[in-house]
């Protein structure tokens, strides 16, 4: 076992016993990317400098005796729609080439305070849009355990980085699944907090209202670590919610008892793998058969999530992408361009991704005139009505259990002509961000090579007892194994 396949939480151990230093670690992770990334291709920008003097700076610490947070030395891959200062943010897009953002985005600014590595950004959907991470200008990422396979999407990128060992944390975005789902295609754990509990400044607007970045380790204890290092109150954020720095990972307890889990009926039934369910009402019996109550919840309301879902987001993606014109940043069109109505056009045209460009073409279309009544407030009435199929339940239960996907991870290329079949393996990750509730993707098991995903869904802000959940089931389906 190398270093880099080592846990944030034991190599921080190791650190501060001065039986291994930063520079070691930083190095077993590049060397890992140097042997895997040519073929998997989760990184667009590598930061190897930039993590070397990093790693520098917390050995001087280290030997001076100074006091450490937990992440210090610990590698991190960015997602690469996260601003960092000075270090090319492309959104998977052309459209952002020889983009350098002038500032740090808040999360990353708050690793970067940790003392954390910052080891490069990685690929994702172009702006975040898909579920495969094929829509990336850079080419797709791979599955880490079937090349032949999608990583999920849109954070593939940081979910493989994670899962090869090629960084031992990443962050990510979720705007309808993006951290939850790459997670369960890579065998990872992924977890999108409440929205407002991470700051979106520095981050490449996709859906606003959506929007949320999350984190992901190998395991439960490691994504509370890195949680606990980008949540956080900003002013510069107005949707951030004023909220003390939290402490998931000291506070993780394996805990049980009195624990009263819900199980929604509408999500196991039509579409879903049955290998998949199998799996996740395996895991819902190991923890009822350990302390858990489990309830049957209704969410009368899931059929229309995804319809909800994708009028929102593209609505809000058509004004939030407006910016990119070819005047302020990034890419512009310069053959033929006649006058500045062409130079938009082909700025756009070119730049922009084909997924990118229906959706945008969508969501200008439920806001026109004539249309905006009868699609996107239509959809901001259902997008009340899923809140409260949420809201209802959890005055039953703790927290509910469901899957993540409805398929194992598919073939490149498999899926990537039809847009309506990508768009519905989202079916179980959109209502958390149309009700701006926490979620955790971890794994149960396997099929064949694949892994298999389930989620835990909080109340808002209660990340602790999905967390919670989280780190007993590890713990039983470790021992179980
Ligand atoms: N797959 C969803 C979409 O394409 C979610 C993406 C995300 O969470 N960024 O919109």
């Amino acid at each position: 076992m190398e270093l880099c396949d080592h846990s944030a939480a034991e190599l921080g151990r190791k650190l501060r016993s001065k039986e291994i230093s930063a520079k070691e670690i930083a190095g077993s992770v590049l060397k890992r990317i140097e042997e895997k990334d040519k073929q998997y291709n989760a990184f667009i920008t590598l930061t190897d400098e930039l993590a070397l003097k990093q790693a520098e700076e917390v050995d001087k610490k280290i030997s001076q005796n100074e006091n450490l947070s937990p992440l210090a030395g610990i590698p991190v891959a960015i997602k690469d729609n996260i601003c960092t200062k000075g270090i090319a943010t492309t959104c998977g897009s052309k459209i952002l080439e020889g983009y350098i953002p002038p500032y740090s985005s808040t999360a990353v600014q708050n690793l970067i305070d940790d003392g954390a590595l910052i080891i490069g950004k990685t690929n994702l959907d172009q702006f975040g849009m898909g579920s495969s991470t094929e829509n990336s200008h850079f080419g797709p990422t791979k599955n880490p355990h079937n090349p032949e396979y999608v990583p999920g999407g849109s954070s593939g990128g940081s979910a493989t980085a994670v899962a090869l060992g090629e960084s031992v944390l990443a962050i990510g975005t979720d705007t309808g699944g993006s951290v939850r789902m790459p997670a369960a295609f890579c065998g990872v754990v992924g977890m999108k907090p409440t929205y407002g509990r991470i700051s979106r400044y520095g981050v490449v607007a996709y859906a606003s209202s959506l929007d949320q970045v999350g984190g992901f380790g190998r395991n439960v204890g490691d994504t509370a670590l890195v949680l606990d290092s980008i949540c956080s109150y900003d002013k510069n954020d107005s949707t951030s919610a004023n909220l003390p720095k939290p402490n998931f990972y000291p506070s993780l307890k394996p805990d049980l008892k009195n624990l009263k889990i819900g199980l929604p009926k509408e999500y196991f039934v039509e579409g879903i793998d049955t290998r998949i369910k199998e799996k996740i009402l395996a895991a819902v019996k190991l923890l009822e058969e350990n302390g858990a109550e489990v309830h049957e919840v209704f969410l009368p309301h899931t059929k229309y999530a995804i319809s909800t879902y994708y009028l929102i987001a593209t609505a809000e993606a058509s004004s939030n992408l407006a910016r990119f014109d070819g005047v302020r940043f990034g890419y512009r069109a310069k053959e033929d361009v006649t006058d500045l109505t062409t130079m938009y056009e082909k700025t756009r045209s070119e730049g922009f991704g084909k997924e990118v460009i229906r959706r945008i073409m969508l969501g200008s279309y439920v806001l026109s005139a004539g249309y905006y009544d009868a699609y996107y407030l239509k959809a901001q009435k259902v997008r009340a009505l899923i809140q409260h199929d949420l809201e209802s339940a959890f005055e039953k239960v703790d927290c509910i259990i469901t899957p993540v996907t409805p398929t194992l991870p598919f073939k490149i290329g498999e899926k990537n002509e039809d847009p309506l079949q990508m768009y519905l393996e989202d079916i179980f990750t959109v209502s958390l961000n149309l009700a701006g509730l926490p979620g955790i993707s971890l794994n149960c098991g396997y099929v064949n090579e694949f892994p298999v995903g389930f989620q835990i869904i909080g109340k808002a802000f209660d990340e602790t007892t999905i967390l919670n959940t989280a780190y007993a089931y590890e713990q039983l389906h470790s021992n179980n194994k």
